[in-house]
């Protein structure tokens, strides 16, 4: 759908496109007179343009004392799709994966195989995680562009960190805009693994423990929404942490509470699934790198 979009767009389009964008800093509707002498583009010719775009709801428009256009995230989406194949990263995208909550998350081929694409959607779907990345609700944006932005550069930078400490997630391939390339985990998100044999089930907690450990002291970060829903889970059992763009760094007052919530989930969870039961204050010694074993 976004690969044929973006296919029955020419460089005209795209450079219209773009100059809307760029100039979304400034106005939340670009006049049209500006992107006519941006574009340079004869009256008739812009005009084609624009109405094309409008229909596929690529800018939103406005009549009002002026005529205005703004992006849309469709829009931004085929922009950033188009910047990631330019740049090699993704070859072609595929169909969408996942009904994420906060994001769109795509299969895509890369150059070496399956990737997916993430993109983000500030908090237009959910207010959830964006009380939880801003603290307070009164500072909530009002621009969800800029915010789905933000989030992608937060999620793609703090991943090539966890990644280059050998901590278990998926590795981070490119960024643009609000989209984010990562390799493909094939396998399920955990709450929907069913059944475990005890040391299996003690494997799979061990290694979720042992990322978390690398981001808390390696890279010092506190993931902050950990849950079932957000490990996936190999084929051959090894579990893999994603969605970590409302990570808070461990100096931040409120990284402790969300340690121990994230592990009270994860622990709970073991314990009702598999019957398996580990202390609580353990494993946030542990995490903390308190302890030298791990078990
Ligand atoms: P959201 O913020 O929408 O919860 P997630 O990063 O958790 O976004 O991704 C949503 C879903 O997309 C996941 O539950 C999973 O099914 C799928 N997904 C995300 N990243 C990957 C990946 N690297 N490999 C395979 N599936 C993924
Ligand atoms: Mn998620």
């Amino acid at each position: 759908m976004l690969e044929e979009t973006l296919a029955a767009l020419d460089a005209e389009d795209l450079r219209v496109l773009s100059i809307i964008e760029s100039l979304r800093d400034r106005f939340e509707y670009v006049p049209l007179e500006l992107i006519e002498s941006r574009s340079r583009l004869p009256p008739a010719r812009l005009s084609t343009v624009l109405g094309k775009l409008r229909s596929m709801r690529l800018v939103d428009f406005r009549v009002g004392s002026f005529t205005g256009y703004t992006i849309t995230f469709k829009g931004l989406d085929v922009l950033a799709l188009h910047s990631l194949k330019s740049r090699g990263v993704v070859k072609r995208l595929g169909d969408r994966i996942g009904a994420g909550k906060e994001g769109d998350v795509y299969l895509a081929e890369g150059p070496e195989g399956l990737i997916v694409v993430k993109f983000h959607r500030g908090g237009v779907r959910s207010f959830r995680k964006v009380k939880r990345f801003r603290g307070y609700v009164e500072d909530l944006p009002t621009d969800w562009i800029e915010y789905a932005k933000l989030i992608g550069e937060r999620e793609y930078k703090v991943m090539v960190k966890l990644h280059e400490a050998k901590a278990m997630v998926p590795k981070p391939l490119g960024w643009n805009r609000h989209a984010v390339a990562q390799e493909y985990i094939e396998g399920v998100e955990l709450y929907k693994v069913k059944s475990l044999d005890p040391q299996e089930a003690l494997a799979v907690l061990n290694s979720i423990l042992e990322t978390l450990r690398i981001a808390y002291t390696k890279v010092g970060v506190v993931h902050g929404d950990l849950s079932e829903y957000n490990v996936l889970v190999s084929n051959s059992l090894e579990a893999y942490i994603i969605d970590w763009p409302q990570y808070v760094y461990v100096e931040d007052p409120r990284a402790e509470l969300l340690l121990k919530r994230d592990l009270e989930y994860i622990l709970r969870f073991f314990k009702r699934r598999f019957g398996l039961t580990r202390d609580l204050e353990w494993a946030l010694k542990f995490v903390r790198g308190e302890l030298i074993e791990s078990s």
